[in-house]
């Protein structure tokens, strides 16, 4: 197991670093990526451009930030 998914002092890897909403993230549920809506939903590029990098890393946002609206 990685350093990574063993930290859990981060703030919630569920909710959405923008607005704080749940991000429905797969990987933070323990599912496979692959099953993650944002595998079949593109993300607004700006919308990850107002992360800051390590978050960009660390977390998802919600479909409503990554403006997301079809299929959820
Ligand atoms: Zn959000």
């Amino acid at each position: 197991m990685s350093d990574l998914q063993k930290n859990s002092s981060r703030p919630s890897a569920e909710r959405c670093p923008l607005c704080a909403a749940a991000n429905r993230c797969a990987i933070a549920a323990g599912e496979p990526a692959e099953s993650c809506w944002c595998f079949s939903s593109p993300v607004s590029r700006e919308a990850l451009g107002r992360l800051p990098g390590e978050e960009r890393m660390a977390r998802c946002i919600c479909p409503d930030c990554a403006g997301v609206t079809e299929g959820l």
